[in-house]
């Protein structure tokens, strides 16, 4: 009952708090034939050179490569270097995903759960 309302007050009310830990946190950017369209246009590269130089494979599709940390290929110092061509998966970040690790990582999900903890022990002690 909680983790709904949790998951509806992330729809409603989700602020990203550029933590960045989404884009630094070990995983896989999945990419579907539209975005690498998208990002082969943003380069100006053919689909072919983009994926020779920043996709890798996983169970048989393109995903995006990873910097040694582990971080997506495209963060840098100031966020994501191709916010505006940017992958759906990360388009959909957090309103569209249900795994508990990104209710751990993601602090403007903490948020949301801190303040429904906060919440919940007030009206508990009423
Ligand atoms: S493409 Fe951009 S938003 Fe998506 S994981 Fe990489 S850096 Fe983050
Ligand atoms: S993990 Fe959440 S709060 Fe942090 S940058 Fe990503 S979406 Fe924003």
């Amino acid at each position: 009952m909680r983790r709904k309302i949790i998951i509806r007050k992330i729809q409603e009310d989700f602020n990203c708090l550029r933590c960045q830990r989404c884009c630094r946190t070990p995983g896989f950017v999945f990419l579907t034939g539209k975005d690498m369209s998208r990002l082969s246009t943003f380069f100006r590269i053919t689909r072919e050179e983009f994926t020779e130089r920043y996709c890798r494979k996983q169970d048989g599709q393109w995903a995006l490569n990873v910097q040694p940390n582990e971080a997506c290929i495209f963060l840098d110092t100031g966020g994501c270097s191709v916010h505006e061509a940017k992958p759906q998966q990360c388009r959909d970040f957090p309103m569209k995903w249900r795994d508990e690790e990104c209710f751990e990582y993601c602090a403007g999900i903490r948020r949301i759960v801190i303040d429904q903890q906060k919440t919940c022990s007030v009206s508990d002690k009423r």
